[in-house]
Formats: C-alpha cells, sequence, structure tokens
C-alpha cells in the first residue's frame, strides 16, 4: 500500500495509525476506571434447548456504558483490556457478577439455567484460576455444576500440554467447560479429545449461511457428528431464523442461541422471560 500510493498514501496512512492510536489509549485510560465509576455491566443471552425449547442457560455478555466514549462493543475494548491486563480485574468483576446474579435467580425461586461466562486469554493462563473459580462459587453460593466456562480453541492450542492440566483442575471443581466460537481457529480435532470439556460452540459464521451455503452446511454437519461422537454436547450460536433452527434440529444439535429467540437481555428482563413461561421459549 504504502508503495503503491507514493507520499501521499504513506502520510494518510501515519495519520489512520494515529488516529487508531489514539482510540487505543483513549478506551485504555477510560476502561482503567470503568469498574469504580459502575460503567460495567452484563447482558444474558438465553441457550435454548432444541427438543424441549426450555431456556437452561445463558451467556453472560460484558456491556460498557463509558460517560466519556459512551457505549463501546466489547469486541473494541476487550483486546485493549487484554493487552493492558485490565481484564485481570474485569474479568474478576465478570465472574462474580455473573454468579451472584444466577444465584439470585434461584432465590428468586425462578427455574433453575446454568450461566456460561467468557475467559480470556490472560485469564485461561493464570497460575491459580481455578481458585479464583471456586473461591468465588464459595462467596456467592452459586452450585458449581451451574456455572459454565467459555474457552475459544486458540486459547488451548497456544499450549496443549498447558490447557490440558488448566482444564481438568477446573473440571475437577464440577463446572462445566465449552468451546467458543468452534471452528475459526486452528483446532487440531485428534486434540480434541484430550480436552475434557462437555460442549462445543458452532461459530456464527457457519449458522448465518447454513440453509444456503453447502459448504457451511457441510462444516457444521461435520462438527456436531465429532462432537457427538466424543460425547459433547453442541450449541449453535446466532441462530436468527426458523429454517436454521429446524436444520439443526434435523442434525440433533442440542442447544440454541441466537436473536431467534432473544437478544442479550438485562437480568431483570431475563427474570421476567423465565418466569413468564416457566423456563420455556416460544418461537
Ligand atoms: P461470543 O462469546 O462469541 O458471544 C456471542 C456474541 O454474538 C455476542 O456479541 C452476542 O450478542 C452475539 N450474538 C448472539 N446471537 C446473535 C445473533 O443471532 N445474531 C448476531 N448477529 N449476533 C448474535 P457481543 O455481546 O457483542 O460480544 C462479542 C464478543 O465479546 C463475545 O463473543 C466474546 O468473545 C467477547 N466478550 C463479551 N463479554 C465478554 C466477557 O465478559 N469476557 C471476555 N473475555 N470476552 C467477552
Ligand atoms: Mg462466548
Ligand atoms: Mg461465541
Ligand atoms: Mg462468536
Amino acid at each position: 500500500f504504502v508503495k503503491h500510493a507514493g507520499k501521499n498514501g504513506y502520510e494518510l496512512f501515519v495519520k489512520s495509525m494515529n488516529v487508531v492510536a489514539k482510540r487505543r489509549l483513549e478506551l485504555e485510560s477510560h476502561l482503567r476506571h470503568a469498574i469504580e465509576l459502575n460503567e460495567l455491566s452484563l447482558n444474558y443471552q438465553p441457550q435454548v434447548e432444541v427438543t424441549s425449547g426450555r431456556i437452561i442457560g445463558v451467556e453472560a455478555l460484558l456491556r460498557w456504558n463509558s460517560q466519556e466514549l459512551g457505549f463501546v462493543s466489547p469486541v473494541e475494548f476487550i483486546p485493549v483490556a487484554e493487552e493492558t491486563g485490565l481484564i485481570s480485574p474485569i474479568g474478576e468483576w465478570v465472574l462474580r457478577e455473573a454468579c451472584q446474579q444466577a444465584r439470585v435467580w434461584q432465590e428468586q425461586g425462578l427455574p433453575r439455567i446454568r450461566v456460561a461466562v467468557n475467559l480470556s486469554v490472560r485469564q485461561f493462563a493464570k497460575q491459580n484460576l481455578e481458585k479464583l473459580v471456586s473461591q468465588v462459587l464459595l462467596d456467592t453460593g452459586l452450585p458449581v455444576n451451574c456455572l459454565e466456562l467459555e474457552i475459544t480453541e486458540n486459547m488451548l492450542m497456544d499450549d496443549v500440554e498447558g490447557s490440558v492440566e488448566t482444564l481438568h483442575r477446573l473440571k475437577a471443581l464440577g463446572v462445566q467447560l465449552a468451546i467458543d466460537d468452534f471452528g475459526t481457529g486452528y483446532s487440531s480435532l485428534s486434540y480434541l479429545k484430550r480436552f475434557p470439556i462437555d460442549r462445543l460452540k458452532v461459530d456464527r459464521s457457519f449458522i448465518t449461511h447454513v440453509t444456503t451455503d453447502p459448504g457451511d452446511a457441510s462444516v457444521t454437519q461435520a462438527i456436531i457428528a465429532v462432537a457427538h461422537n466424543l460425547g459433547l454436547s453442541v450449541t449453535a450460536e446466532g441462530v436468527e431464523e426458523k429454517s436454521q433452527l429446524e436444520f439443526l434440529r434435523e442434525l440433533h444439535c442440542e442447544e440454541i442461541q441466537g436473536y431467534l429467540f432473544s437478544r442479550p437481555l438485562k437480568a431483570d428482563d431475563l427474570a421476567q422471560l423465565l418466569d413468564s413461561n416457566n423456563g420455556y421459549i416460544r418461537v
């Protein structure tokens, strides 16, 4: 780009780099105070059992409404949090808040559901992750089997031996483990059987065109087949259409998460949804 565009192109390039760098610095400096300023919150997206239409879990999704910057997407600020180490306090806040909230729903007498929390690379690589998890479960009183941790493929493949050990330590606590965004990373199927996991989450990028693109259909079908052969359950992400649900039902995909059923909701709205139909959802 620089070569072909000549001097003007180069200046343009430097300018856009400056814009990126400036935004990044801005995000970092405000993110640093997001917790104390109460700017973080969690939304919860239902995960629905295909055969019954019952909400059996929710995924906790982080939201940042900054006083200075307004609403910032996690796709933008999570990488910044990762690079700066801010993900440690933020990730711990997410874990605690999600477990606390799930416990509150239980105390309200709502149908018992699982809560899934996304882990970041740094959190997963930390020495005493399982200590933190068990402490949070103890503090909040959430039953261990109600917590699920989501880890991406690439996080596992960075250091396979280390990952196998970490997963075993987490599994020993009794929490559930899922691989998130499955199919987009570079995981080798041969390693899959070594990971003590419960579930694969098929990435939304395959689901979007699953009924129209034969390639995406094949990949989805293959992932589900491998998962089932290994005794794993499958959640499809990003299901927006009825036809996608029907396609996945044919393949015996266990769970669906997507706008078809519900967008991520505030805790109170999720409680209302759980309450309104005894935890069952209608499409
Ligand atoms: P993810 O873990 O794969 O979460 C699923 C994302 O897909 C969420 O985006 C969700 O809102 C979106 N989604 C769900 N159903 C549909 C659908 O039917 N259609 C479409 N178009 N989108 C759908 P969100 O909330 O923006 O989060 C983006 C990513 O940010 C997450 O992807 C996750 O990687 C990361 N993230 C969010 N919260 C946390 C967190 O607490 N910790 C960490 N480490 N990462 C987080
Ligand atoms: Mg996730
Ligand atoms: Mg995902
Ligand atoms: Mg995804």
